[in-house]
């Protein structure tokens, strides 16, 4: 008898989206030439937007959410990969075009996974997931554009989120000045404990931007976009760098060039779905060395698959900090 398991399913009649349960057998999966048992995947802001319909991130149904997972490979058709091995699958599509992670199995393409770090455990590595392998990224990018502790402080916005949360410990860790932008200013003991040294109000910089202000920042990570880009843009000093990666504050951006042509600042854009393999093999080097676990861990709260769709709705209102771990198995 073929083995059933449970998925999650998103389906559409007309406008109406439902979101349940189905027990479905591989078969019923997307191609691929790699089964994975999946162990864990994970709540991010698009998880949000596909669970509650807010926004046409999925574009075929019915659609299994879930943009991350983290699983044992079952059988690879290929050699990439040996029955046993641990692999984490972040974005590629997934829960856009492609079945994700929210069931007990996947069917995917091999190209798309990159191997669980010796000395990452399959949770932490979903503590991880798209939004702190994205923080990694805009890191990263920092770096690239030649942003160095000691030339200046480096903000971070939707800090008390998930790519913020992770982008502040990556980069206290790394020996940079953080200042954490947050609405949320009940969680300044739990940024400083990431390692921000101080804080600053989203609402300090949520209004209308000029088009150059005092230079503050020798860098930044924004998850925000908008006025808020705007503004962390107007306040980066000469030759610093901006990585934008996110829009929880909304897609537009109503700045000016000044920034750009008059300092020399450079905007960065990160993206994590199409990143090449090679960077994300990269970006997990890092977070295996440049992430406290232990600090990973105070960023994490664990629910259940079948608890998620409420998660979902919390997420894009602002209300989940840190990292959500779903165990997709409960
Ligand atoms: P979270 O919801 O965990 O974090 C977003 C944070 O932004 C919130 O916690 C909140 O932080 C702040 N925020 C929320 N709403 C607003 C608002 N209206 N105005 C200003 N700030 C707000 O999401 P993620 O960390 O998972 O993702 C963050 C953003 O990055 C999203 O837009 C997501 O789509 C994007 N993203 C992009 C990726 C890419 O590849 N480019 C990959 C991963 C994420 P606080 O309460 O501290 O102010």
């Amino acid at each position: 008898m073929v083995e059933r398991f449970r998925a999650m399913m998103v389906t559409k009649d007309g406008d109406a989206q439902s979101v349940g349960f189905q027990n479905i057998g591989v078969d019923d999966l997307m191609s691929g030439d790699t089964v994975v048992n999946v162990e864990f995947s994970t709540l991010n802001y698009k998880d949000g937007l596909v669970l509650t319909g807010a926004a046409p991130v999925a574009r075929t149904f019915p659609m299994i959410p879930g943009i991350d997972l983290v699983g044992t490979v079952e059988s690879c058709e290929g050699s990439a990969f040996a029955p046993g091995d641990k692999v984490i699958l972040n974005g590629y599509g997934l829960s856009e075009t492609h079945f994700g992670g929210y069931a007990a199995r996947a069917r995917v393409k091999s190209e798309w996974l990159v191997a669980l770090p010796d000395n990452m455990t399959s949770r932490q590595a979903m503590a991880i997931g798209t939004a702190g392998y994205t923080a990694m990224l805009c890191v990263m990018a920092l770096e690239e554009c030649g942003v160095m502790p000691g030339q200046g402080p480096i903000l971070v916005t939707g800090a008390s989120g998930g790519v913020g949360s992770v982008a502040v410990a990556l980069l206290a860790k790394l020996g940079f000045e953080v200042v954490a932008s947050t609405g949320r200013a009940e969680e300044e003991p739990y940024l400083k404990d990431l390692g921000a040294s101080s804080i600053v109000s989203r609402d300090d910089l949520s209004g209308k931007p000029r088009a150059l202000a005092k230079e503050i920042y020798a860098g930044a990570v924004d998850s925000v976009g908008s006025n808020t880009l705007a503004n962390v843009l107007s306040q980066t000093k000469y030759g610093g760098a901006v990585a934008a990666c996110g829009l929880a504050g909304g897609m537009d951006l109503p700045g000016s060039v000044a920034p750009f042509i008059l300092r020399g600042v450079t905007l960065r854009g990160i993206d994590s779905v199409q990143a090449p393999l090679a960077k994300r093999q990269e970006a997990y080097k890092r977070l295996a060395q440049d992430l406290d676990l232990e600090k990973l861990e105070t960023m994490i709260t664990d629910v259940p698959l079948s608890e998620i769709v409420e998660w979902g709705g919390k997420i894009l209102a602002g209300q989940v900090r840190g990292r959500v771990v779903v165990d997709v198995n409960a």
